[in-house]
């Protein structure tokens, strides 16, 4: 019987996506020597948040979150502070008031019953695949599985119409399903990377009468955060399945004839501007091939493109030559 091939809910995500993008990262291996800072930042988001998460779980009540995951960013913060790191302590000051924002305005209206899990692996055997992945948290409210989402986003404005398409949403809420025979609701909530004025650092400009001054940024919340709740039939989720094992079809045709589209996308963050393998693929295009020494300064060659990279404490620089890679597209 033939191995269980590696694959993961963000290879598949990519494959959809681009195939060419695939063959780049999980083909050959090379994964970008910088993250970008919108990447950063909501890792880092995530990472505490999920002290958060755990504390809840660990005692049994909600009134813990919000300390511990402080609690937790101060410590990151005190360790950039060890190193004099005056850009890392700022760049974490502003996660971790985008984190309390978070919680006071959304986070602690959540009356779930329980917090299931937190950062709990998946791993699906399906079609000859092993598909990893990692539900950030599972909580419980009566008889319904709730599966919590957090994305850190520029604006929380953009078109949500295609929302119920998300892949991460199906393949983890079909993941539930086989494994708890429970359809789950998938939470997603959509944080924008920065505050509103008067909250935390962020000036609130004051009119010689004491008001708000009109030319602040808005402080309404419905500008900084946005939920989108996502709920499926049991039928829709064995459709899911279908669709699942066709794209997992078409990843063995791929590999056996090493055919790798490229799919182009002009906007958005899913698009070609704005991904991390365009310097390679637009030489290619141009009948270019990409030497050894630029490829080694733009990426990392891995052994096991499937595996998570741990979370830098530092923000991403770009190097000189991506810049110029960048800068000539
Ligand atoms: S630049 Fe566009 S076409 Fe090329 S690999 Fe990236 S997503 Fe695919």
């Amino acid at each position: 019987m033939r191995e269980l091939q590696p694959a993961s809910q963000s290879s598949l995500a990519t494959l959809r996506r681009c195939a060419r993008k695939y063959l780049y990262e999980y083909v050959n291996g090379f994964k970008p020597k910088t993250t970008s800072e919108a990447m950063w930042f909501g890792t880092q988001f995530h990472d505490i948040a999920a002290h958060g998460y755990r504390a809840w779980k660990a005692a049994g009540t909600k009134d813990v979150w919000l300390e511990a995951a402080l609690t937790y960013a101060d410590n990151l913060i005190d360790q950039a502070a060890d190193q004099d790191d005056f850009e890392v302590i700022a760049q974490l000051g502003k996660v971790k008031e985008v984190v309390e924002y978070f919680w006071l305005q959304l986070g602690s209206k959540d009356d779930f019953d329980e917090i299931v899990s937190v950062e709990e692996p998946v791993a699906v055997d399906f079609y000859g695949y092993k598909i990893r992945g990692t539900l950030d948290v599972v909580a419980r409210k009566g008889a319904m599985l709730i599966i919590p989402d957090h994305k850190t986003m520029e604006s929380v404005h953009v078109g949500y119409e295609f929302f119920p398409l998300d892949f991460q949403g199906w393949l983890y809420r079909w993941h539930i399903y086989k494994t708890k025979g429970a359809s789950a609701m998938f939470l997603h909530n959509m944080i924008r990377r920065e505050v509103p004025p008067g909250f935390g650092s962020r000036e609130l400009r004051i009119k010689k009468d004491g008001t708000p001054a009109k030319n602040n940024a808005s402080t309404d919340p419905a500008d900084y955060l946005h939920r989108e709740k996502l709920w499926c039939s049991g039928q829709e989720l064995r459709a899911f399945e279908s669709e699942l094992e066709n794209t997992l079809r078409i990843l063995e045709f791929r590999r056996s004839t090493g055919v790798w589209d490229r799919s182009d996308l002009k906007w958005g963050a899913q698009s070609c501007g704005t991904c991390a393998y365009r310097t390679v693929c637009k030489a290619e295009l141009a009948g270019h091939t990409i030497s050894d020494s630029i490829l080694t300064s733009l990426y990392d060659r891995v052994e096991d493109p499937f595996e998570k990279k741990p979370v830098a404490l530092k923000p991403p620089e770009r190097n000189a030559l991506e810049r110029n890679a960048v800068e000539d597209i």
